[in-house]
């Protein structure tokens, strides 16, 4: 009887451990959810419960852009890591890296740890912001596809304003209207201020004159078109 009772448990362990994926493995995948949104141009890697939101803001962010002429034309990576390895800059909380086609986002518990800024435009950083700022790195890599009409890279402050345009965009009507208030009535009246000793110096500052002079701006497609095709320079390209 007891050899009877052995093979009984021996099928059974091999039952249970030749089973399909079962709750517990969806659960596991789910903490770390990879995978394509459904704008198939971006694929996430490691964005746990954030996902969906970071989805959503991915495909918000690439529709935005497209709406200006600034097509996403190659599908991009997006991993979520515990230390960016494309910017040395301690206050980003993410990343383009034009030459592996990849997104770095800061991930969400990494955030609360260290000496980097854990704010932005005084919120503590929740799903809506990470994934504005998705948005922004998305412009970036946007751009990158964009021709160079104009026979050289595109100047950083250009660059800057339509990637915080973008991240802009991609926030609820009431966070935006506080992130604006921040700064009173501050705005750019026109593309020479818009310079990358500016944003480095004030990048918060420079994202909400960015957004308010997008608002004011009648033809916004037409205007982005100047500066991407090179018709327009910020003032430190004057004295070159
Ligand atoms: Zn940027």
């Amino acid at each position: 009887m007891k050899w009877l009772l052995a093979i009984l448990l021996v099928l059974a362990s091999l039952a249970l451990f030749s089973r399909p994926p079962g709750p517990l493995h969806f659960a596991l995948a789910g903490a770390r959810a990879s995978g394509a949104c459904a704008a198939p141009m971006v694929r996430f890697r490691g964005a746990g419960k954030d996902f969906p939101a970071l989805c959503r803001s991915a495909e918000a962010a690439i529709a935005f852009l497209s709406g200006l002429g600034l097509a996403l034309r190659h599908p991009v990576q997006i991993d979520i890591v515990p230390v960016l390895s494309c910017t040395d800059r301690n206050e980003c909380l993410g990343c383009f890296s034009a030459s592996r086609d990849r997104i770095e986002i800061l991930d969400l518990t990494a955030r609360n740890q260290g000496a980097f800024r854990r704010r932005i435009f005084g919120f503590d950083v929740d799903a809506e912001l990470l994934g504005s700022v998705v948005g922004h790195e998305i412009a970036h890599a946007a751009l990158h596809d964009a021709p160079e009409k104009h026979g050289r890279p595109l100047p950083r402050g250009f660059q800057e304003y339509i990637a915080h345009v973008t991240q802009l965009s991609l926030l609820g009507d009431q966070r935006r209207k506080r992130v604006l208030e921040r700064y009173g009535d501050a705005a750019f009246t026109g593309p020479e201020q818009m310079t990358a000793i500016f944003y480095q110096i004030d990048p918060e500052k420079f994202a909400v004159m960015s957004y308010r002079h997008f608002l004011a701006t009648a033809d916004r497609k037409a205007f982005i078109r100047r500066l991407v095709e090179g018709k327009e320079s910020p003032y430190e390209l004057y004295f070159r």
